[in-house]
Protein backbone atom coordinates (compact mmCIF):
# COMPACT_ATOMS: atom_id res chain seq x y z
CA UNK A 1 0.00 0.00 0.00
CA UNK A 2 0.97 3.09 -1.10
CA UNK A 3 0.58 7.09 -0.32
CA UNK A 4 -0.06 9.54 -3.19
CA UNK A 5 0.99 13.07 -1.88
CA UNK A 6 -0.47 15.81 -4.19
CA UNK A 7 1.78 18.94 -3.51
CA UNK A 8 4.00 16.86 -1.81
CA UNK A 9 7.26 19.76 -2.79
CA UNK A 10 5.30 22.84 -1.10
CA UNK A 11 5.73 23.65 2.61
CA UNK A 12 3.27 21.48 4.75
CA UNK A 13 3.98 18.47 1.99
CA UNK A 14 7.30 18.03 2.00
CA UNK A 15 7.43 18.01 6.13
CA UNK A 16 4.57 15.30 5.39
CA UNK A 17 6.57 13.52 3.05
CA UNK A 18 9.52 13.92 5.42
CA UNK A 19 7.65 11.96 8.28
CA UNK A 20 6.20 9.16 6.26
CA UNK A 21 9.62 8.52 4.90
CA UNK A 22 11.14 8.67 8.68
CA UNK A 23 7.94 5.83 9.17
CA UNK A 24 9.30 3.94 6.41
CA UNK A 25 6.07 4.14 4.78
CA UNK A 26 5.58 3.95 0.78
CA UNK A 27 5.34 7.45 -1.05
CA UNK A 28 4.60 8.61 -4.61
CA UNK A 29 5.08 12.53 -5.15
CA UNK A 30 3.16 14.34 -7.60
CA UNK A 31 3.74 18.41 -7.60
CA UNK A 32 3.81 20.56 -10.45
CA UNK A 33 6.73 22.72 -8.76
CA UNK A 34 4.79 26.13 -9.11
CA UNK A 35 5.06 26.75 -5.79
CA UNK A 36 6.81 23.74 -4.70
CA UNK A 37 10.65 23.37 -4.77
CA UNK A 38 12.08 19.52 -6.13
CA UNK A 39 14.99 20.23 -3.39
CA UNK A 40 12.23 19.85 -0.57
CA UNK A 41 11.96 16.34 -1.30
CA UNK A 42 14.23 13.49 -0.40
CA UNK A 43 16.13 12.57 -3.72
CA UNK A 44 14.92 9.24 -3.58
CA UNK A 45 11.76 9.39 -3.40
CA UNK A 46 9.96 8.46 -6.46
CA UNK A 47 8.59 12.00 -7.75
CA UNK A 48 6.18 12.82 -10.93
CA UNK A 49 6.31 16.29 -12.30
CA UNK A 50 2.97 17.65 -13.27
CA UNK A 51 -0.19 19.18 -12.69
CA UNK A 52 -3.21 17.09 -10.90
CA UNK A 53 -5.46 18.85 -13.13
CA UNK A 54 -3.97 16.67 -16.21
CA UNK A 55 -5.90 13.89 -16.18
CA UNK A 56 -3.51 11.55 -18.64
CA UNK A 57 -0.68 12.78 -16.65
CA UNK A 58 -2.27 11.61 -13.30
CA UNK A 59 -3.90 8.17 -15.10
CA UNK A 60 0.32 7.24 -16.18
CA UNK A 61 0.99 7.88 -12.55
CA UNK A 62 -1.80 5.64 -10.93
CA UNK A 63 -1.44 3.32 -13.91
CA UNK A 64 2.66 2.95 -12.61
CA UNK A 65 2.06 2.52 -9.00
CA UNK A 66 -1.27 0.46 -8.60
CA UNK A 67 -0.37 0.13 -5.03
CA UNK A 68 -1.36 3.50 -4.40
CA UNK A 69 -4.53 3.25 -1.89
CA UNK A 70 -4.62 6.41 -0.74
CA UNK A 71 -4.18 9.82 -1.98
CA UNK A 72 -3.06 13.03 0.65
CA UNK A 73 -3.78 16.28 -1.10
CA UNK A 74 -1.63 19.70 -0.36
CA UNK A 75 -1.68 21.32 -4.09
CA UNK A 76 -3.80 24.55 -3.87
CA UNK A 77 -3.19 27.70 -4.17
CA UNK A 78 -3.39 29.70 -0.62
CA UNK A 79 -3.13 33.27 -1.05
CA UNK A 80 -6.08 34.93 0.36
CA UNK A 81 -5.03 38.94 -1.25
CA UNK A 82 -4.42 37.26 -4.44
CA UNK A 83 -7.41 35.28 -4.36
CA UNK A 84 -9.56 38.24 -3.71
CA UNK A 85 -7.87 39.69 -7.05
CA UNK A 86 -7.74 36.57 -9.20
CA UNK A 87 -10.46 34.09 -7.99
CA UNK A 88 -10.77 32.43 -11.18
CA UNK A 89 -7.61 31.38 -11.01
CA UNK A 90 -8.57 29.77 -7.27
CA UNK A 91 -11.97 28.38 -8.64
CA UNK A 92 -9.92 26.98 -11.40
CA UNK A 93 -6.91 25.47 -9.72
CA UNK A 94 -8.24 24.66 -6.18
CA UNK A 95 -11.82 23.76 -7.25
CA UNK A 96 -11.77 22.28 -10.75
CA UNK A 97 -8.51 20.52 -9.62
CA UNK A 98 -10.64 18.42 -7.37
CA UNK A 99 -13.30 17.39 -9.74
CA UNK A 100 -10.56 16.05 -12.09
CA UNK A 101 -8.54 14.57 -9.44
CA UNK A 102 -11.88 13.08 -7.93
CA UNK A 103 -12.88 11.91 -11.48
CA UNK A 104 -9.37 9.76 -11.87
CA UNK A 105 -9.06 8.06 -8.78
CA UNK A 106 -12.68 6.84 -9.35
CA UNK A 107 -11.47 4.93 -12.43
CA UNK A 108 -8.73 3.81 -10.78
CA UNK A 109 -10.69 2.17 -7.95
CA UNK A 110 -8.55 5.11 -5.10
CA UNK A 111 -11.28 5.40 -2.66
CA UNK A 112 -9.62 7.41 0.22
CA UNK A 113 -8.54 11.16 0.24
CA UNK A 114 -6.45 13.40 3.17
CA UNK A 115 -7.27 16.75 2.16
CA UNK A 116 -5.84 19.99 3.29
CA UNK A 117 -8.72 22.30 4.56
CA UNK A 118 -8.47 25.80 5.94
CA UNK A 119 -9.91 28.06 8.64
CA UNK A 120 -10.56 30.61 6.02
CA UNK A 121 -13.47 28.64 5.50
CA UNK A 122 -15.74 29.52 8.76
CA UNK A 123 -15.27 33.39 7.55
CA UNK A 124 -15.61 35.39 10.43
CA UNK A 125 -16.53 33.50 13.38
CA UNK A 126 -19.50 34.32 15.96
CA UNK A 127 -17.71 32.53 18.37
CA UNK A 128 -14.11 31.53 20.01
CA UNK A 129 -12.48 28.35 19.94
CA UNK A 130 -14.24 27.17 16.75
CA UNK A 131 -16.00 23.93 16.42
CA UNK A 132 -15.72 21.70 12.85
CA UNK A 133 -19.64 22.43 13.18
CA UNK A 134 -19.75 26.23 13.35
CA UNK A 135 -21.27 27.90 10.08
CA UNK A 136 -18.84 28.38 7.15
CA UNK A 137 -18.97 31.46 5.71
CA UNK A 138 -15.38 31.88 3.92
CA UNK A 139 -15.04 36.25 3.34
CA UNK A 140 -12.39 35.40 0.26
CA UNK A 141 -12.23 33.43 -2.88
CA UNK A 142 -9.31 31.57 -1.53
CA UNK A 143 -11.96 29.88 1.58
CA UNK A 144 -15.17 29.59 -0.59
CA UNK A 145 -12.51 27.51 -3.19
CA UNK A 146 -11.64 25.32 -0.10
CA UNK A 147 -15.20 25.06 1.05
CA UNK A 148 -16.59 24.07 -2.02
CA UNK A 149 -13.58 21.36 -1.96
CA UNK A 150 -15.12 20.23 0.98
CA UNK A 151 -18.95 20.50 -0.59
CA UNK A 152 -17.65 18.32 -4.23
CA UNK A 153 -16.15 15.16 -1.77
CA UNK A 154 -18.88 14.80 0.34
CA UNK A 155 -21.13 14.00 -2.63
CA UNK A 156 -17.96 12.05 -4.44
CA UNK A 157 -18.38 10.22 -1.38
CA UNK A 158 -22.20 9.40 -1.36
CA UNK A 159 -21.84 9.31 -4.80
CA UNK A 160 -18.92 6.73 -5.49
CA UNK A 161 -17.64 5.81 -2.09
CA UNK A 162 -14.61 7.80 -1.72
CA UNK A 163 -13.73 8.60 1.84
CA UNK A 164 -12.11 11.62 2.67
CA UNK A 165 -10.54 13.40 5.70
CA UNK A 166 -10.86 17.21 5.78
CA UNK A 167 -7.97 18.40 7.80
CA UNK A 168 -8.88 22.51 8.54
CA UNK A 169 -5.40 23.99 9.62
CA UNK A 170 -5.13 27.34 11.45
CA UNK A 171 -1.85 29.08 12.00
CA UNK A 172 1.27 26.72 10.43
CA UNK A 173 4.48 28.14 11.15
CA UNK A 174 7.75 26.33 11.89
CA UNK A 175 10.16 24.05 9.88
CA UNK A 176 12.19 20.85 10.63
CA UNK A 177 13.86 21.14 13.68
CA UNK A 178 17.64 20.25 12.18
CA UNK A 179 16.73 23.32 10.06
CA UNK A 180 17.06 20.88 6.75
CA UNK A 181 13.25 21.93 5.10
CA UNK A 182 11.01 25.02 5.86
CA UNK A 183 9.12 27.80 4.76
CA UNK A 184 9.95 29.25 1.29
CA UNK A 185 7.41 31.19 -0.82
CA UNK A 186 7.72 33.60 -3.38
CA UNK A 187 6.89 36.33 -2.74
CA UNK A 188 6.31 35.36 1.37
CA UNK A 189 3.48 36.85 2.97
CA UNK A 190 3.98 35.36 6.14
CA UNK A 191 3.90 36.73 9.20
CA UNK A 192 6.64 34.62 10.74
CA UNK A 193 8.94 34.68 7.82
CA UNK A 194 8.73 38.44 7.45
CA UNK A 195 9.89 38.83 11.08
CA UNK A 196 12.70 36.65 10.75
CA UNK A 197 14.04 37.78 7.49
CA UNK A 198 13.66 41.22 9.44
CA UNK A 199 15.75 40.02 12.23
CA UNK A 200 18.64 38.83 9.54
CA UNK A 201 18.12 42.16 8.16
CA UNK A 202 17.02 41.15 4.80
CA UNK A 203 14.11 43.31 5.89
CA UNK A 204 13.91 46.51 6.75
CA UNK A 205 10.91 46.54 9.10
CA UNK A 206 7.78 44.66 9.95
CA UNK A 207 4.34 46.30 9.42
CA UNK A 208 2.22 44.97 11.57
CA UNK A 209 -1.25 45.46 9.96
CA UNK A 210 -4.17 47.04 12.19
CA UNK A 211 -3.79 47.22 15.93
CA UNK A 212 -7.62 48.70 16.21
CA UNK A 213 -8.72 44.92 15.99
CA UNK A 214 -10.99 43.63 18.97
CA UNK A 215 -8.61 41.82 20.67
CA UNK A 216 -6.54 42.54 24.04
CA UNK A 217 -3.93 44.29 22.16
CA UNK A 218 -5.61 45.29 19.34
CA UNK A 219 -3.41 42.93 16.67
CA UNK A 220 -5.07 40.08 15.18
CA UNK A 221 -4.76 36.82 17.07
CA UNK A 222 -4.09 33.52 15.54
CA UNK A 223 -3.33 29.78 16.79
CA UNK A 224 0.02 28.73 15.43
CA UNK A 225 0.38 25.23 14.56
CA UNK A 226 3.78 22.98 13.71
CA UNK A 227 3.81 21.58 10.69
CA UNK A 228 5.30 18.23 11.91
CA UNK A 229 2.34 18.47 13.72
CA UNK A 230 0.08 18.99 11.11
CA UNK A 231 2.15 15.67 9.15
CA UNK A 232 1.40 13.23 12.15
CA UNK A 233 -2.29 14.11 11.51
CA UNK A 234 -2.54 13.61 8.13
CA UNK A 235 -0.79 10.20 8.35
CA UNK A 236 -3.48 9.45 11.25
CA UNK A 237 -6.15 10.47 9.18
CA UNK A 238 -4.63 8.54 6.44
CA UNK A 239 -4.60 5.23 8.58
CA UNK A 240 -8.40 6.77 9.91
CA UNK A 241 -9.20 5.64 6.70
CA UNK A 242 -7.64 2.59 6.07
CA UNK A 243 -9.25 1.14 9.04
CA UNK A 244 -12.51 1.53 7.05
CA UNK A 245 -13.71 4.78 9.08
CA UNK A 246 -16.65 6.97 7.83
CA UNK A 247 -15.40 10.79 5.99
CA UNK A 248 -15.04 13.48 8.65
CA UNK A 249 -13.76 16.79 9.06
CA UNK A 250 -11.10 17.82 11.76
CA UNK A 251 -9.57 21.60 13.04
CA UNK A 252 -6.00 21.29 13.39
CA UNK A 253 -4.80 24.06 15.64
CA UNK A 254 -2.67 24.44 19.33
CA UNK A 255 -6.56 25.62 20.75
CA UNK A 256 -4.09 28.66 21.66
CA UNK A 257 -3.92 32.49 20.50
CA UNK A 258 -1.13 34.55 20.16
CA UNK A 259 -1.31 38.30 18.85
CA UNK A 260 0.77 39.51 15.82
CA UNK A 261 2.27 42.07 18.80
CA UNK A 262 2.68 38.39 21.35
CA UNK A 263 4.47 36.84 17.96
CA UNK A 264 6.61 39.70 17.46
CA UNK A 265 7.98 39.90 20.98
CA UNK A 266 8.29 35.86 20.88
CA UNK A 267 10.58 35.94 17.84
CA UNK A 268 12.53 39.30 19.88
CA UNK A 269 13.20 36.91 22.73
CA UNK A 270 13.92 33.79 20.57
CA UNK A 271 16.30 35.55 17.82
CA UNK A 272 17.86 38.13 20.81
CA UNK A 273 17.10 40.83 17.77
CA UNK A 274 15.81 44.05 17.73
CA UNK A 275 13.12 43.72 14.83
CA UNK A 276 11.99 47.13 13.92
CA UNK A 277 8.63 47.42 13.37
CA UNK A 278 6.21 49.88 12.60
CA UNK A 279 1.76 49.62 13.23
CA UNK A 280 0.23 50.20 9.22
CA UNK A 281 -3.17 49.96 8.18
CA UNK A 282 -5.62 46.75 8.16
CA UNK A 283 -5.25 43.99 5.41
CA UNK A 284 -8.78 43.39 4.01
CA UNK A 285 -10.45 40.23 4.85
CA UNK A 286 -8.24 39.50 8.34
CA UNK A 287 -10.80 38.14 11.05
CA UNK A 288 -10.05 39.36 14.65
CA UNK A 289 -9.23 36.35 16.16
CA UNK A 290 -9.14 32.48 15.30
CA UNK A 291 -8.60 29.83 17.68
CA UNK A 292 -9.32 26.22 16.77
CA UNK A 293 -11.17 23.66 18.96
CA UNK A 294 -9.14 20.75 17.73
CA UNK A 295 -9.88 18.41 21.04
CA UNK A 296 -11.64 16.29 17.90
CA UNK A 297 -8.41 15.74 16.08
CA UNK A 298 -6.94 14.32 19.66
CA UNK A 299 -9.98 12.62 20.13
CA UNK A 300 -10.65 10.69 17.26
CA UNK A 301 -7.42 10.34 15.00
CA UNK A 302 -5.28 10.06 18.66
CA UNK A 303 -3.28 13.49 17.13
CA UNK A 304 -0.73 14.40 20.25
CA UNK A 305 0.78 18.02 18.77
CA UNK A 306 4.54 18.09 20.19
CA UNK A 307 4.98 22.22 19.58
CA UNK A 308 2.67 23.16 22.15
CA UNK A 309 4.96 26.37 22.85
CA UNK A 310 4.57 29.31 20.42
CA UNK A 311 8.40 29.88 20.64
CA UNK A 312 9.68 26.62 20.22
CA UNK A 313 7.82 27.05 16.72
CA UNK A 314 9.84 30.20 16.27
CA UNK A 315 12.96 28.60 17.17
CA UNK A 316 12.63 25.63 14.48
CA UNK A 317 11.29 28.74 12.04
CA UNK A 318 14.49 30.53 13.00
CA UNK A 319 16.76 27.94 12.53
CA UNK A 320 15.55 27.22 9.11
CA UNK A 321 16.37 30.65 7.91
CA UNK A 322 19.22 31.37 9.52
CA UNK A 323 21.17 28.07 7.76
CA UNK A 324 19.31 29.33 4.57
CA UNK A 325 18.73 32.80 3.94
CA UNK A 326 17.10 32.54 0.19
CA UNK A 327 15.28 29.47 0.87
CA UNK A 328 16.22 26.34 -1.49
CA UNK A 329 18.55 28.54 -3.31
CA UNK A 330 20.73 27.64 -0.40
CA UNK A 331 20.37 24.02 -0.87
CA UNK A 332 23.17 21.60 -2.18
N1 LIG B 1 0.60 40.06 9.27
C1 LIG B 1 1.18 41.29 9.55
N2 LIG B 1 2.23 41.70 8.79
C2 LIG B 1 2.74 40.94 7.78
C3 LIG B 1 2.15 39.68 7.51
C4 LIG B 1 1.07 39.28 8.28
O1 LIG B 1 0.73 42.02 10.46
O2 LIG B 1 3.69 41.39 7.12
C5 LIG B 1 -0.55 39.62 10.10
C6 LIG B 1 -1.83 39.38 9.32
O3 LIG B 1 -2.55 40.58 9.15
C7 LIG B 1 -2.53 38.38 10.26
C8 LIG B 1 -1.37 37.57 10.85
O4 LIG B 1 -0.20 38.37 10.65
O5 LIG B 1 -3.16 39.09 11.31
C9 LIG B 1 -1.17 36.24 10.17
O6 LIG B 1 -1.11 36.45 8.77
P1 LIG B 1 -0.48 35.40 7.75
O7 LIG B 1 -0.45 36.04 6.39
O8 LIG B 1 0.81 34.89 8.30
O9 LIG B 1 -1.49 34.17 7.80
P2 LIG B 1 -3.07 34.10 7.45
O10 LIG B 1 -3.75 34.32 8.76
O11 LIG B 1 -3.38 35.12 6.43
O12 LIG B 1 -3.20 32.70 6.95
Amino acid sequence: MSILVLGGAGYIGSHTVDRLLAENRDVVVVDNLVTGHRAAVNSDVKFYEGDLADKDFMRKVFTENPDIDAVIHFAAFSLVAESMVDPLKYFDNNTAGMVKLLEVMNEFDVKRIVFSSTAATYGIPEKMPIYEDDPQNPINPYGESKLMMEKIMRWADDAYGIKFVALRYFNVAGAKPDGSIGEDHGPETHLLPIVLQVAMGKRDELSIFGDDYNTPDGTNVRDYVHPFDLADAHILAVDYLREGNDSDVFNLGSSTGFSNLEMLEAAREVTGKEIPAKIAPRRVGDPDTLIAASEKARKVLGWKPQFDDVKKIIETAWKWHTTHPNGYDDRD
